[in-house]
């Protein structure tokens, strides 16, 4: 990796400043639903603690649209925090202003002070200099460990690397050598399962991906798409119309390159959606009328799952199908058993990937699950992150 991380610099006696992604799923009562994102930050935390510095920590939570709402509050996140790490965890009521500079200023090392909500203030998202300034003065180090809001230009992720000396955290070092790692500098056979909802939303991943990779492979319901591209009916499948053209392309883009595409040659059709529809596996040349695809079929499974065997690399992205009834999750759970069987270096994106990824059970057998939905997509596309790009090259 050509980017600092907090093992590179001192920092013990230092104030660092730690943004990271504490945007936690809370109940109507304001208790914490799941708290994966708090407990995955704790390597950094307590490396950090542990070198003798004083540790800041800088979060949003929800969508306060730049002014305080009592019901974004971190105070919750931070009696959380102080009960998985075992001390105490400060808090400051606002994030910026003479309370947090005075907390700030008496941070003692091996202490930590949490701050409140970045986003009740407008000029975190608007990347506001005298606010970044006013962060940056917290503290002498700046530490990213926040890959899922590192797309975004922000005060707290960008605007601050120009007062102050940036590094990664554990967290976003993981998610630069997987992800960064994948599209910069894959192992061969490079495989890429692209599946979901839409081609739309995707668009920019299979066009950067079809530059890297051996063998891509489309399903889910973006695969419909490519099914009626290739003059096939569809039924009442999920197909979008206005990118047919787009699909045609995609394909003599592949052919071109000699990218070996594999799309469904059998889907699971169903008479409607829903769990308790009457379904079939047919050919994609027979797909009824009043029927619609909501999952690949067996011999699409075999197929890409052969494809995966011998792959020493893995991006997935969307599932093959609507794993969220089980009639139709046979198809992903088959694509997660073949990529955790295959041995290769995955990574595994995408909110709703990764959900019908645990419910399979395989999640442990993953080298890297990504966690920034959007920064995911975007880094796989092969764009610059801002977030990452601030940080301090080795
Ligand atoms: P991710 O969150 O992993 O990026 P997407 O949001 O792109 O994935 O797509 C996931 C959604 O796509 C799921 O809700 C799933 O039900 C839906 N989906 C998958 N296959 C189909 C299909 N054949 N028809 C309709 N919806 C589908
Ligand atoms: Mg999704």
């Amino acid at each position: 990796m050509n980017k600092k991380t907090i093992k590179d610099i001192a920092v013990a006696g230092k104030k660092v400043f730690v943004r990271v992604d504490y945007n936690v799923p809370m109940d109507k009562s304001g208790n914490i639903t799941d708290d994966t994102r708090i407990r995955a930050t704790l390597p950094t935390l307590n490396y950090l603690l542990d070198q003798g510095a004083a540790v800041i920590l800088a979060s949003h939570l929800g969508r306060p649209k730049g002014a305080p709402v009592p019901e974004f509050s971190l105070a919750p996140v931070g009696k959380k925090l102080s009960d998985l790490i075992g001390k105490p965890v400060l808090f400051s009521p606002d994030c910026i202003g003479s309370d947090a500079k005075a907390m700030a200023a008496e941070l003692q090392p091996g202490q930590l002070l949490l701050l409140e909500n970045l986003r009740f203030h407008k000029e975190e998202e608007k990347n506001g200099e005298s606010f970044s300034a006013e962060l940056a003065s917290l503290a002498e180090v700046a530490v990213n460990d926040a890959f899922g809001v590192s797309h975004r230009a922000h005060a707290s992720v960008e605007g601050i690397t120009r007062f102050l000396p940036a590094v990664a955290g554990f967290l976003m070092e993981k998610e630069i050598n997987f992800v960064g790692g994948a599209v910069a500098n894959p192992s061969h056979p490079f495989v890429a399962i692209i599946g979901g909802a839409k081609v739309s939303d995707k668009i920019g991943v299979i066009e950067n991906l079809l530059q890297k990779v051996d063998t891509l492979i489309i399903g889910g319901g973006m695969a419909n798409t490519f099914i009626a591209a290739q003059g096939f009916a569809t039924g009442k499948s999920l197909v979008e119309a206005d990118k047919l053209d787009l699909a045609r392309s995609l394909i003599g883009q592949a052919k071109e390159k000699g990218v070996n595409l594999l799309l469904p040659s059998d889907v699971v059709i169903a008479d409607r959606f829903a769990a308790d529809a009457k379904y079939k596996t047919v050919s994609i040349d027979a797909i009824s009328e009043e029927w619609m695809a909501l999952d690949i079929g067996p011999a699409s499974q075999k197929t890409f799952a052969q494809a995966l065997s011998s792959a020493k690399m893995v991006v997935w992205n969307g599932p093959m199908g609507v794993f969220e009834m089980d009639a139709f999750a046979k198809g992903t759970e088959a694509v997660a058993h073949a990529v955790a069987a295959s041995g290769a270096v995955s990574i595994v994106g995408g909110g709703d990937s990764i959900a019908a990824l645990e419910k399979t059970g395989l999640a442990s057998q993953i080298s890297h699950i990504s966690t920034g939905g959007g920064a995911s997509l975007e880094y796989l596309e092969g764009k610059v992150l801002p977030g990452i790009a601030a940080l301090a090259d080795r």
